[in-house]
């Protein structure tokens, strides 16, 4: 049998869009993906757990692990820093496992440059106005906050250009499938694997 690497999954799309919920539901029905677990400044929101939704951290430590290049990225989004430890994820790759990021666009953008192999996925919603109810339905920011995540939607939509595929979150049931699928087409992308193959129909001749 042909040996199928792990997929390295980024999810990108403005705040409020989805992304956290349909990554829970995609991680819930599939084992095999592996959720990156990134490192923030940010301070906990009620119901956050620390090593589960992310590290977090403060800012000396961030700044050290920036230098001692424990980041595959890292961006300041609002007034905070988030980075994406590289171990963990090198880790699952290669055991086979894919991994998951739910992370921005500025950050997206630098893992391609030392990953272009990734598949990179944008979470639309379906009209600004759902966008905006969402941000507020889901009730964690200040009204200061929300008005800031929202302003930067349209130009973070204008940064779709960089991704490979995108799904627009209006049924999250659909959601997920698509992405589903979306993996498993990637999973059987020729350019991935080509030498393997070949590799593995040589040993019988
Ligand atoms: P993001 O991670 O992109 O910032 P969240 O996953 O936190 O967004 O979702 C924002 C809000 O929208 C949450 O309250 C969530 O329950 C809700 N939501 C997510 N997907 C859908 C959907 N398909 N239909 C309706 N509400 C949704
Ligand atoms: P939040 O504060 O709502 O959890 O996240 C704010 C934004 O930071 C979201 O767009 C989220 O996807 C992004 N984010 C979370 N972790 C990382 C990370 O490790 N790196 C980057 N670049 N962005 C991240």
């Amino acid at each position: 049998m042909v040996k199928k690497n792990g997929l390295l999954l980024v999810v990108s799309g403005p705040s409020g869009a989805g992304k956290g919920t349909i990554c829970k539901e995609l991680l819930k029905k599939n084992d095999q993906i592996k959720l990156s677990v990134s490192a923030t400044t940010r301070k906990p929101r009620t119901g956050e757990v620390d090593g589960v939704n992310y590290f977090f951290i403060e800012k000396d430590k961030f700044t050290q692990m920036i230098g001692n290049s424990e980041f595959l990225e890292y961006a300041q989004i609002y007034d905070n820093f988030y980075g994406t430890p590289k171990a963990a994820i090198m880790e699952c790759l290669e055991k086979g496992q894919d991994v998951i990021l739910e992370i921005e666009m500025q950050g997206a953008k630098q893992i391609k440059e030392v990953c272009p192999e990734g598949v990179f996925i944008f979470v639309l919603p379906p009209s600004l106005e759902e966008l905006k109810n969402r941000i507020v339905g889901r009730g964690t920011e200040t009204v200061e906050e929300i008005d800031k995540r929202f302003s930067c939607a349209f130009e973070e939509i204008n940064r779709i250009v960089d991704y490979d595929y995108f799904v627009v979150n209006d049924d999250l049931e659909k959601s997920v499938k698509e992405i589903e699928s979306i993996i498993s087409s990637e999973k059987n992308k020729v350019t991935r694997y080509k030498n393997n193959i070949i590799d593995k129909f040589k040993e019988e001749l």
